[in-house]
C-alpha cells in the first residue's frame, strides 16, 4: 500500500465512554469481520480484560476502508489500555500512529482520564478528531461537551463529530474523517529497515508475538533482524497483519502495522519501543530510547497454604514472561512463610495479577498491605529503596526519608468539591489548581503516592457517589517526617502489618489500625492484646477479649443442620487463617486492617 493511502491512529477516551463499541463498529462497517463472526469488544481478548472492561495490553487491527473518493485505504487501529496504570503503555502505542479519535460520552462530558490520554496524544503530535458518543441517549449535549472540549482541553470541537457507537449512526462521517483530516504516514521504502517495537505478547502456541510499527524500509519472511537495544538476534519465522485475527503477509512496509513472530522465548527478551533493524543492513540511527515501565507499588504474596509455595512460583514465573512491567523476588516473612515480594505499576496491576494466580492457578493468595518505594537516606551517607516496611533499617541509624509524590487530576461536579477537598487534605495533599468548567470543577492536587495506592480511589467514588475522575502522573521523590509502625498481636510483631506512616498521623492510623484488628481476629480462649508500636514505644492499644463457651451450643441450641453449616463455615473460614504464635489472623485482616475510613 503507498503511504498516501495508510492512516494509523488510535482512540483516546475516558473508561465507558465507548472506545471499544466504536472500535466495533468500525471493524464491522467495514467488513473486517464476517457478521457471524462478530462478537462484542473484538479488541479485548483477555479474560479478567472482558470482564473488567479494561484493554490491558496494546492491540491492533488492520482495516481496509473504500472512501467516498473512490480509493481503497488501509487503516491501522492501535487499541490501548485506559487506565491511568498502564499510562506508560498508552504514551509508547501513540508514538506508534499519527492520529487519535478522541471519544467523549457526550451525556457524561470531558473526565480526567479523556485529559490524561488526549495529553499523551497531544505529545505526540497527533492530528486529534473529535467524536461525541453515545447521542442516542436523551442526556445527550452536544454543544456542553463542546465546550468542555475547547475549554478544558483547549483544542477546536467545531469538527466534532456526533455518532452512536451503539446504533452506528455517524460511523460512516468517522471513517471519512479518519481519511481526510489524519494525515498519511512518512518513511522511505528503499533505506534500511527501521521499525518500532509497539508491544510484545506471549501466545501459548507460536510464542512471543511482537506488534511492530515499520518506519523505513521493508520487513519480510525469513529476515534476520537485530533488536538494537537488547541486541538480540532472530530469524523472522512469520508476519501478517491483525484482521483482527492473524492473517500472514508478504511484507510489511513503511507505515504499516503488523506482528511478527521470530522464536523469541520470553516477553523479557523484547523491550518495548526498541528499534528493530536487518542484521546485515542496519540502520544508522535507532528511535529515540524508552524508558522501561518500573513497578511503583509492592507487595507481598503468600500461598494460604504453605505446601503451595512451589506452585506459587511457577504461576508467577509464568505471568511474568507475559508481563515484563511485573517484577518478582522470594521473600521470607516470620508470619507469613515463604511467599514473594512483587512489584506492580498501580493497584489495578496488582489485582489484575492477584486475580489471575488465584483463578489460573487455583492458589489461594494472602496479599500484604501495597506500599510504595522509599528513599532511605542512611546516616553513613549510603542511600537504600525500600520496597517492604519490614526491612526498614533501625530508626537511629536513618538520617531522613524520602517518599513519592503524585500529580493528581480530579474532575468532580460542584456539589461534591467540599468532600474531594476534605479528602485529599486527609491524605496530606496540597492544592495546585483549582478551575471550573460548567458545573464542574478541576482540581489539581500534589500528594503522596502511599496515601492513593490503597484506597484514595475507593473513597473518591464513595465521597462523591461515582461522579468524580481521577487521574494521576509520578512527579518525583521528597522528603517527610516518614517511620515505620509495627504490629503486635498477642506481643508477637507480625512483620506483614507493619507500615510506613507520617509522623503525625501515626497515633491515628496506629489506634484505626488496633481497632480494625479487634473486629477482625477472632476471639480465642485466651486475652490477646493488640498494640501499634514505633520503635520499641506502644502508640495505640487494644484488647481481644477471651472466649467464654462454645459459640455453636450458645446460639443454635438443637438445630443440627444450622449448626453444621456454622462449624463449615468456620472451617472454610480457618483455611484462610494463618497462625501467629498462637493466634489465628484471617487474610482479609492484612488488607482491611489497612483501609482508613
Ligand atoms: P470503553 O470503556 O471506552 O471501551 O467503553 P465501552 O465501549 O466498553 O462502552 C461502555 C458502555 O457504554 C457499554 O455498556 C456500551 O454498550 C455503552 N455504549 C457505548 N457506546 C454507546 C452509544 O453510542 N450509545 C449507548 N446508549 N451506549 C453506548
Ligand atoms: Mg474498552
Amino acid at each position: 500500500t503507498p503511504l498516501s493511502h495508510i492512516r494509523n491512529f488510535s482512540i483516546v477516551a475516558h473508561i465507558d465512554h465507548g472506545k471499544s463499541t466504536l472500535a466495533d463498529r468500525l471493524i464491522q462497517a467495514t467488513d473486517t469481520v464476517p457478521d457471524r463472526d462478530m462478537k462484542e469488544q473484538l479488541l479485548d481478548a483477555m479474560d479478567i480484560e472482558r470482564e473488567r472492561g479494561i484493554t490491558i495490553k496494546a492491540n491492533t487491527v488492520r482495516i481496509e476502508y473504500t472512501a467516498l473518493d473512490g480509493e481503497d485505504y488501509v487503516l491501522n487501529l492501535i487499541d490501548t489500555p485506559g487506565h491511568v496504570d498502564f499510562a506508560y503503555e498508552v504514551s509508547r502505542s501513540m508514538r506508534a500512529v499519527e492520529g487519535s479519535l478522541l471519544v467523549v460520552d457526550s451525556t457524561q462530558g470531558v473526565e480526567a482520564q479523556t485529559l490524561a490520554n488526549v495529553y499523551q496524544a497531544i505529545d505526540a503530535d497527533h492530528e486529534i478528531v473529535p467524536v461525541f458518543n453515545k447521542i442516542d441517549l436523551p442526556a445527550s449535549d452536544i454543544s456542553r461537551v463542546a465546550e468542555q472540549v475547547e475549554d478544558v482541553i483547549g483544542i477546536d470541537a467545531s469538527g466534532a463529530i456526533p455518532v452512536s457507537a451503539k446504533t452506528g449512526e455517524g460511523i460512516r462521517e468517522v471513517l471519512e474523517a479518519i481519511v481526510k483530516l489524519l494525515p498519511p504516514p512518512k518513511g522511505t521504502r528503499d533505506a534500511p529497515l527501521k521499525a518500532m517495537l509497539v508491544d510484545s505478547k506471549y501466545d501459548q502456541y507460536l510464542g512471543v508475538i511482537c506488534i511492530v510499527r515499520i518506519i523505513d524500509g521493508v520487513l519480510k519472511k525469513g529476515d534476520r533482524i537485530r533488536m538494537m537495544k537488547t541486541g538480540g538476534t532472530y530469524d523472522v519465522d512469520d508476519i501478517g497483519v491483525y484482521r483482527p485475527s492473524m492473517k500472514p503477509v508478504k511484507e510489511l512496509g513503511p507505515g504499516e502495522i503488523g506482528y511478527l513472530n521470530a522464536s523469541i522465548k520470553q516477553v523479557r527478551d523484547t523491550r518495548v519501543g526498541d528499534t528493530i533493524t536487518l542484521e546485515k543492513n542496519q540502520t544508522p540511527e535507532p528511535l529515540p530510547g524508552f524508558n522501561p515501565s518500573q513497578p511503583v507499588v509492592f507487595c507481598g504474596l503468600f500461598p494460604v497454604d504453605s505446601a503451595e509455595f512451589e506452585d506459587l512460583r511457577d504461576a508467577i514465573e509464568k505471568l511474568a514472561l507475559n508481563d515484563a512491567s511485573f517484577s518478582y523476588e522470594m521473600e521470607s516473612s516470620t508470619a507469613l512463610g515463604f511467599g514473594f515480594r512483587c512489584g506492580f505499576l498501580g493497584l489495578l496491576h496488582l489485582e489484575v495479577v492477584r486475580d489471575r494466580i488465584e483463578r489460573e492457578y487455583d492458589i489461594e493468595l494472602i496479599t500484604t498491605a501495597p506500599s510504595v518505594i522509599y528513599h532511605v537516606y542512611m546516616k553513613d551517607g549510603t542511600q537504600i529503596d525500600l520496597h517492604n516496611p519490614a526491612d526498614m533499617p533501625d530508626p537511629s541509624t536513618v538520617a531522613h526519608v524520602e517518599e513519592p509524590r503524585i500529580k493528581a487530576t480530579i474532575l468532580v461536579p460542584d456539589e461534591f468539591l467540599g468532600d474531594v477537598l476534605k479528602l485529599c487534605q486527609d491524605r496530606r495533599g496540597i492544592q495546585m489548581d483549582l478551575t471550573y468548567a460548567g458545573s464542574r470543577a478541576m482540581a489539581v492536587y500534589d500528594l503522596p503516592l502511599n496515601e492513593v495506592v490503597f484506597d484514595f480511589y475507593d473513597r473518591l467514588k464513595s465521597v462523591t457517589r461515582g461522579y468524580a475522575s481521577f487521574d494521576y502522573q509520578l512527579e518525583g521523590y521528597r522528603e517527610d517526617n516518614l517511620v515505620k509502625m509495627s504490629v503486635l498481636v498477642n506481643d508477637e510483631p507480625v512483620d506483614a502489618l507493619s507500615m510506613m506512616v507520617h509522623r503525625d498521623r501515626a497515633e491515628m492510623r496506629g489506634r484505626a489500625m488496633c481497632e480494625k484488628l479487634k473486629d477482625l481476629i477472632p476471639r480465642h480462649m485466651f486475652k490477646i492484646p493488640i498494640q501499634a508500636a514505633i520503635g520499641g514505644k506502644v502508640i495505640a492499644r487494644e484488647t481481644l477479649s477471651a472466649l467464654r463457651k462454645d459459640v455453636t451450643a450458645k446460639c443454635y441450641g438443637g438445630d443440627a443442620s444450622r449448626k453444621r453449616k456454622l462449624l463449615d463455615k468456620q472451617k472454610a473460614g480457618k483455611k484462610k487463617m494463618r497462625q501467629f504464635g498462637k493466634v489465628d489472623i484471617p487474610q482479609e485482616a492484612f488488607i482491611s486492617a489497612l483501609k482508613m475510613d
